[in-house]
């Protein structure tokens, strides 16, 4: 009878092993622009082939364009349900200056206790606890009773239509489970109480809106016999710049806050407070808190203009925004028909790259991934908060089907997430957060699925 404890002590032995699995991934560049042709997942899919191979786990790559590869291993369980997913993808977003970087983006050299390089943090790390818990359950010659199925997606950074989304839509017998675990959450803040933990159950919707904006052409010699719309533009930004949104606080982690000492309940009207009060002990946490009262409108791009020397009559202004679940597209055009008030030839369209989606928090799957949360970094936990993530991952793309969905894969509660630097220059990964990552996963694995 093989326990947790052994399977803790065998990570602890793969240490070496599952470093050098991170670190390879990192050097296989996976650099995803979003425009085709891009991504090269397929080598780092080759890498977890020959990884599982060696072991004698089967997997399947399965391209949705040429190199845009996404990898799927099972370990079939006695009964083979309930049937539980670890998710997480294998592109990177791009390395915008390698200059700005301590060490090389694609070196993965070990440094502080750190893997550096882009993808480190996101979401190598995962991938590779993900792969070596198949490998380690393997190993100890476990026989799980319902089915662990690892699946690394492709294209995540860019909306996942080559990745989950594809997965979802073309191969949705392959991914089909129960409960799913994916990148985006499981680090604690530090209390004196212990690790408090943000349990990630859902997404706020990502949208792009385009704002076209009117004018008056003409020559730019003579300007006072025209209207630019670069004008409009300058006031529709301001006009963003110091919109209120509607302040909101139905979602859940609300009435979780005594948690962290707020007394009383938070309302519209405290929210804000209560959000400084918080930011100014954590700011990560009273920043997720922020995100989750309220729709954000931030500008991102403005295209305007056909030629230097005239003047023109029409410009658009881009803004990314997000939404709580319960916003829907009717509510934001209403938003958006205030902020354009008054601008003349305005039209507002709307783009989802991602819907919100939220998977319920009272579930025995949720209290499962808390007790080997605990068991995985041997401490006892100060409380669980759940929350709506500000950013969205592929996890949107499984809850249709189904799954109770998680972002939430442990790591080192004593480990500063701020040093993470996902999306960022010098980019790195605790290896404690590693270890106690794959832990967790094993941990989780054994207790899902017996
Ligand atoms: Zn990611």
């Amino acid at each position: 009878m093989v326990t947790k404890q052994d399977l803790f002590d065998s990570v602890d032995r793969a240490h070496d092993e599952l470093v050098a699995l991170l670190q390879e991934l990192v050097r296989a560049d996976t650099t995803s622009t979003g425009v085709m042709p891009t991504g090269n997942e397929q080598r780092a899919a080759e890498v977890l082939r020959r990884k599982l191979a060696a072991d004698g786990i089967p997997s399947e790559a399965l391209e949705s364009a040429p190199t845009r590869a996404s990898i799927i291993a099972r370990l079939p369980g006695a009964r083979g349900t309930p049937r539980l997913l670890y998710m997480s993808h294998l592109d990177v977003v791009p390395v915008d200056d390698p200059a700005k970087w301590r060490h090389p983006p694609f070196g993965a050299e070990i440094h502080e206790g750190r893997v550096w390089g882009r993808g480190a943090a996101d979401c190598k790390s995962l991938v590779a606890a993900e792969c070596m818990t198949l490998i380690l359950l393997k190993r100890a010659g476990v026989q799980l009773q319902g089915e662990l199925i690892f699946c690394a997606g492709a294209d995540e950074e860019s909306g996942g239509e080559y990745g989950w989304a594809w997965l979802a839509q073309q191969h949705p017998a392959k991914i089909r489970a129960d409960y799913a675990i994916n990148e985006g959450g499981g680090i604690g803040m530090m209390t004196d109480r212990g690790p408090l933990y943000l349990f990630t159950v859902g997404e706020k919707g990502r949208l792009e809106v385009s704002v076209t904006v009117g004018g008056v052409s003409g020559h730019a010699s003579v300007p006072w016999l025209s209207h630019s719309s670069l004008y409009w533009v300058a006031e529709l930004v301001e006009r963003i710049g110091t919109y209120q949104p509607e302040l909101d606080t139905s979602a859940e982690v609300f009435r979780h806050l005594g948690q962290i000492g707020v007394e009383g309940d938070v309302t519209p009207q405290n929210v804000d407070a209560v959000v400084e009060r918080v930011m100014a002990r954590n700011r990560r946490f009273g920043t997720a808190l922020k995100a989750v009262s309220r729709m954000t409108v931030a500008p991102t791009m403005v295209q305007g203009g056909v030629k230097s020397n005239v003047i023109p009559d029409k410009a658009i202004v881009v803004c990314d925004v997000r939404t709580l679940p319960h916003q829907d597209e009717a509510y934001v055009r209403r938003e958006f028909q205030k902020l354009v008030d008054g601008i003349p030839g305005a039209e507002i369209s709307v783009r989802y790259t991602a819907v919100p989606s939220a998977s319920p928090y009272e579930t025995p799957f949720a209290e499962l991934v808390k007790r080997t949360t605990d068991e995985a970094t041997g401490m006892a936990a100060a409380g669980w908060i759940p929350v709506i993530s500000n950013g969205f991952t592929d996890s949107r793309l499984v809850r249709p089907l189904g799954i109770i969905t998680y972002n939430f894969s442990g790591g080192d509660p004593t480990a500063n997430p701020e040093l993470m630097g996902a999306h960022n220059a010098n980019e790195s990964f605790d290896i404690s957060s590693l270890i106690i990552k794959t832990k967790h996963l094993l941990a989780l694995a054994l207790e899902t699925l017996g």
